[in-house]
């Protein structure tokens, strides 16, 4: 093996992130505990290497800090990404926003929403006269849908995709029967990579696990070279993560993440 290949076999071995989403990638449905098996392997994980966990959530901060307490992890994350776009770093379980990326990203929004006011209506009328959908506030956008099956929010979607054509900075984001409505610079990949870029973390040290379609931004190998999916996924995440290079778990949530976990990125073996 040459030089540079045995670095970059030493680097492989030295994970240094966890990024996961957290609602089917982390906790199931039922307000029941999160696997232990997830903390178990983190904290291994730790003895070996100093490796930040990372959540990436489409929930407002609030949200999932009331579900981690709820579901009494035992464990905190070091980084939240809510809304898909807000990044926190966490100081005794609280969140301390990253000012300089939130605001950013807080007037960006501000301006895009506001320059594509014609559109809100178009979609309301739509979704008022052809759907039995609902309106609903949403935290970070001036419009949430909430469809009733999935069969119509892949409608509602192929109604939007050539009305968003107008408009090429805004993106609806789906999240199973969900939609918000963000920038397209802000998702969770590029809050993967802000935080990453941040702490010196290379891609080749990141583990990253997704279940939905709002994941599918951040599992991609120029933000995390190891790409996980639990058994839950939705087809269209695990078509992408196998075409990444990565494993499909044959079990759900949060086992099947883990499952992932240990297949591609294995705790390395004490030295003899
Ligand atoms: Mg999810």
């Amino acid at each position: 093996m040459s030089v540079q290949n045995k670095k970059t076999a030493l680097l492989s071995t030295s994970l240094r992130m966890i990024c996961t989403d957290y609602d089917g990638t982390l906790a199931e449905p039922e307000n029941v505990p999160i696997a232990e098996s997830f903390f178990q392997r983190l904290q291994s994980w730790r003895q070996h290497a100093q490796v930040s966990w990372v959540i990436n959530t489409g929930r407002t901060f609030e949200s999932l800090q009331e579900d981690l307490i709820r579901r009494k992890v035992p464990i905190w994350p070091n980084w939240v990404v809510s809304l898909e776009r807000e990044v926190w770093l966490l100081r005794d379980r609280r969140g301390v926003g990253w000012y300089e990326w939130n605001h950013r990203c807080e007037l960006l929004h501000a301006q895009l929403f506001e320059s594509v006011g014609p559109l809100w209506k178009l979609i309301e009328d739509y979704i008022v006269h052809h759907t039995k959908a609902q309106l609903v506030e949403d935290a970070g956008s001036p419009l949430g849908i909430i469809a009733s099956c999935e069969e119509e929010a892949d409608e509602i979607s192929a109604y939007m995709t050539p009305l968003l054509e107008n408009w090429p900075t805004l993106i609806a984001v789906r999240n199973s029967i969900y939609f918000r409505f963000s920038h397209k610079f802000y998702h969770k990949g590029a809050c993967l990579e802000a935080i990453a870029n941040g702490l010196g973390i290379l891609p080749l040290q990141i583990f990253v696990a997704g279940d939905h379609l709002n994941d599918l931004p951040m599992l991609e190998r120029r933000y995390a070279r190891h790409i996980g999916c639990p058994a839950n996924a939705v087809d269209e995440v695990k078509k992408q993560v196998r075409a990444q290079g990565g494993y499909v778990a044959s079990a759900n949530v949060a086992e099947g993440t883990v499952e992932a976990l240990d297949r591609l990125c294995p705790i390395p073996k004490p030295a003899i």
